[in-house]
C-alpha cells in the first residue's frame, strides 16, 4: 500500500515529471517570483520573512536554503499535501491527464474498500457520541471536571475531539442500534464485544476517549483512560483492519506541519503529555500509543524531520522506555536527543508548573540519547573489576555497532574505551566486524540541523559539485580513480553513484540521481549545489586544483603526525625511532615539494 512505485513503471514516473511545469505546480501553493534563471518564494515548510526557497524549472528541482527542504515535483506534493509517494504520483498523473496502468478492481477488492469506508464512518459516529457526552451530557460531568482539573481547555477538547464513554454496558451500543449500524462491523473495529448469541456490550466504559486520527483525518481507533482508580489505566482499540498501534503516533496529523516548520519533533509518552504541550503552544509533538517506540514510528517521523527529541517521564519506567527507544532510532540512522525532566515530573506536569518557555529551554539543551544510554549501561556494572568491564562492553557493543555514521561511531568507541579502561582496538575490532557485514550505504548523523556533508572535506565537496554541474568531467574523475583519495565516506559514495550513472547513460540528471539516493541529507546536498551559479572557470582546471589540495592536505597531515612521533621519541631518548621518524619526515617533505611542483606544471598548461 505504502509504495506503489513497484506497480508504476519508472517510465511513467519520468513521463509525469517531465510533463509538469514545476513552477506551475508549486505556484498553486506558493507565490513565486523570477530571480535570474530560477524562481524564488517564501518556503512553505518553515517560517521565514525573506525568501530562501528556490525552484529551477530547467533542473526540475526545488531547494530551501533555510530549512534544507528539497526534491522534485513528487517530493513537493508529498511534503505539502502529506501524501505518500504513490498518492503523490496519482495526484500529479490526474492533474496532467496521464493514465496510470491501473489494475481493474475485482469485486472482492471493491467490497474491501467500501467496507473500510463504512468502518471509518462507524468510528466517526462513536467519536461524535463520546464527544457530545463529554461536552453536554449529565453523564459526562465528572469527565468535564477531571479535564478541567488537569488544565485541558475546551478549545483543546474540541480540536482533538476528546470524548467520554459513560458508565454502564450499552451506551454506545444503543446509539449504534438507533443508527441502524452493522453491529458486526462495530465489533470488527472493537467498539463492542460479543457475549452470548447476538448480544454485545461496550468495550469502552467510564473512560475519557481519545480518538486516533490518520493523516487523512479519519478515525482509525481510540484510546480510553479511566478517571478514577481502575484497570487497565489505558485501553486502546484492538488491532483491526483500520488500526495497528505499532504504526501510529498520537497527534501526528495535527503536529506534522509544525514538525516540518521547526524541523524537529518531540516525542512524549502519553495523551496528556501531548495535549498539555500542544495547548501550551508546543505543537511539534507526538506520542506513541502506549507502546514502545518502534522502527515504523521512526520511519514515519523521518518523513517530516531527522531531528528528534524524546521526553519521557522522570521515573524508572520512563527511563527504561527511553533506554529501549534508542535502538529503533539507530537502525534508522538517527541520533535522537533526550530531555531528562526534574525528578517526579512528566512533560504534562512540567509544562503546567513551569510554562512553555521553560520546557522549550529544556528541549534546546537536550543531550544525545546515546550518551545517556551508554552511561546508564556502564553504570550497571562494577567497571573497576575485570568481569564488570567484560559485561559492560558486551552490553554496549550492539549499540556501537548500530551507529551508522563512521566518525560518530569512532568517537563513541573512543569514549567507551576510555570509560571502561579497555583498549580501543578491542572495541573497534568487535564493532567494525559487524558493521562491515551490515554494509550500510549513505549514513550521515542526523542530529545537526544542517547537512553534515557541508562540514566534509572542502575539496571533495567541490569535486562532487563539478561532477553534478559538469557531468562531462565525470569520465576524468573515474579514469583517474580520484574518488579513491576521498576521506569522507558519504561523498565518496555519492561520487561512485554519479560515476556508475554516467557510465550507464552517458549523462546524469539531477532528478534521476535524487531518486537513487535515500539519505535526506545527501539529497539536500545535491539540490543545494545544483543551484550554485557557474563561476565561469574551467571545470577541468578546478578539478586539478582540488585533487592537488586533497593530496597536499594528506601529505601534510602525515608530516604533522610524524613530527609528533619524532618529538615523542626525542623526549624519551629513543634514538633508533628518532632516526626512523627523521627519515620518514624528510621523505614526506620531499613528497610535499613534488606535489607542489606538479601543480605548477599543470597550471602553466
Ligand atoms: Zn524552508
Amino acid at each position: 500500500m505504502e509504495d506503489l512505485s513497484i506497480f508504476i513503471p519508472d517510465e511513467k514516473i519520468t513521463e509525469i515529471r517531465a510533463s509538469c511545469s514545476l513552477i506551475e505546480v508549486i505556484s498553486s501553493y506558493v507565490k513565486l517570483t523570477k530571480a535570474g534563471n530560477n524562481y524564488k518564494g517564501l518556503c512553505p515548510f518553515h517560517e521565514e520573512k525573506t525568501p530562501s526557497f528556490v525552484v529551477s524549472e530547467a533542473k526540475k528541482i526545488f531547494h530551501c536554503f533555510g530549512c534544507g527542504a528539497s526534491g522534485d515535483v513528487f517530493t513537493f506534493i508529498m511534503k505539502y499535501e502529506r501524501l505518500n509517494f504513490q498518492s503523490a504520483v496519482r495526484q500529479l498523473a490526474k492533474r496532467q491527464g496521464i493514465s496510470l496502468p491501473e489494475k481493474e478492481l475485482s469485486p472482492e477488492q471493491r467490497k474491501r474498500i467500501s467496507e473500510r469506508e463504512e468502518l471509518f464512518a462507524i468510528n466517526k459516529i462513536a467519536a461524535q457520541f463520546y464527544h457530545e457526552i463529554l461536552l453536554h451530557n449529565q453523564r459526562g460531568k465528572k469527565a468535564r471536571q477531571y479535564l478541567q482539573q488537569r488544565g485541558i481547555d475546551s478549545a483543546c477538547i474540541t480540536e482533538h475531539c476528546l470524548g467520554f464513554a459513560p458508565e454502564g454496558w450499552n451506551a454506545l451500543l444503543q446509539q449504534l442500534k438507533t443508527g441502524k449500524i452493522s453491529l458486526a462491523h462495530a465489533q470488527n473495529i472493537g467498539l463492542i464485544i460479543p457475549k452470548e448469541a447476538g448480544h454485545y456490550y461496550d468495550r469502552f466504559r467510564d473512560r475519557i476517549m481519545f480518538p486516533i486520527f490518520n493523516m487523512a483525518h479519519q478515525i482509525i481507533g481510540f484510546g480510553g483512560r479511566v478517571i478514577d482508580a481502575g484497570e487497565p489505566k489505558y485501553l486502546n482499540s484492538p488491532e483491526s483492519q483500520l488500526f495497528n498501534k505499532r504504526n501510529q503516533l498520537y497527534g501526528l496529523p495535527a503536529a506534522a506541519k509544525n514538525i516540518m516548520q521547526h524541523n524537529e519533533a518531540i516525542i512524549v509518552e502519553g495523551y496528556f503529555d501531548f495535549l498539555s504541550l500542544y495547548q501550551a503552544g508546543i505543537r511539534n509533538v507526538v506520542a506513541p500509543l502506549g507502546t514502545a517506540l518502534s522502527v515504523p514510528h521512526i520511519v514515519i517521523l523521518k518523513r517530516y524531520t531527522a531531528n528528534i527529541v524524546t521526553v519521557f517521564d522522570a521515573d524508572s519506567s520512563g527511563e527504561k522506555a527511553m533506554m529501549r527507544s534508542l535502538m529503533p532510532f539507530l537502525e534508522n540512522g538517527i541520533s535522537p536527543r533526550m530531555v531528562l525532566l526534574p525528578s517526579g515530573h512528566d512533560p504534562d506536569s512540567f509544562v503546567r508548573r513551569h510554562g512553555a518557555q521553560a520546557f522549550a529551554d529544556l528541549v534546546k539543551n537536550a543531550i544525545p540519547l546515546l550518551d545517556f544510554v551508554l552511561d546508564q549501561t556502564m553504570k550497571k556494572f562494577p567497571i573497576d573489576t575485570t568481569p564488570g568491564k567484560i559485561h559492560a562492553s558486551e552490553e554496549v557493543i550492539p549499540l556501537l555497532q548500530n551507529i551508522t555514521h563512521e566518525l560518530e561511531r569512532d568517537l563513541y568507541i573512543q569514549k567507551v574505551a576510555q570509560a571502561l579502561g579497555i583498549k580501543e582496538s578491542y572495541l573497534n575490532a568487535k564493532v567494525e566486524k559487524q558493521h562491515r557485514a551490515a554494509g550500510q550505504p549513505f549514513s550521515a548523523p542526523h542530529t545537526a540541523p544542517r547537512p553534515t556533508l557541508v562540514t566534509g572535506e572542502k575539496a571533495e565537496r567541490l569535486i562532487l559539485e563539478l561532477m553534478l554541474l559538469h557531468p562531462d568531467i565525470i569520465a576524468t574523475v573515474d579514469e583517474n580513480s580520484f574518488l579513491d583519495e576521498f576521506t569522507t565516506p558519504e561523498l565518496k559514495e555519492l561520487g561512485l553513484l554519479l560515476c556508475s550513472r554516467y557510465g550507464q547513460d552517458g549523462t546524469i540528471t539531477i532528478t534521476d540521481v535524487l531518486q537513487s539516493v535515500r539519505d535526506e541529507h545527501v539529497k539536500q546536498f545535491i539540490t543545494e549545489i545544483s543551484f550554485k551559479e557557474d563561476c565561469g572557470a574551467s571545470p577541468m582546471k578546478i578539478l586539478e586544483d582540488c585533487i592537488h589540495r586533497i593530496r597536499l592536505g594528506k601529505v601534510r597531515q602525515q608530516r604533522e603526525d610524524t613530527k609528533r612521533l619524532l618529538q615523542k621519541a626525542e623526549a624519551s631518548h629513543d634514538e633508533a625511532s628518532c632516526s626512523q621518524f627523521q627519515r620518514a619526515y624528510q621523505q614526506l617533505m620531499d613528497e610535499e615539494k613534488r606535489i607542489q611542483r606538479f601543480r605548477i606544471t599543470t597550471s602553466e598548461n
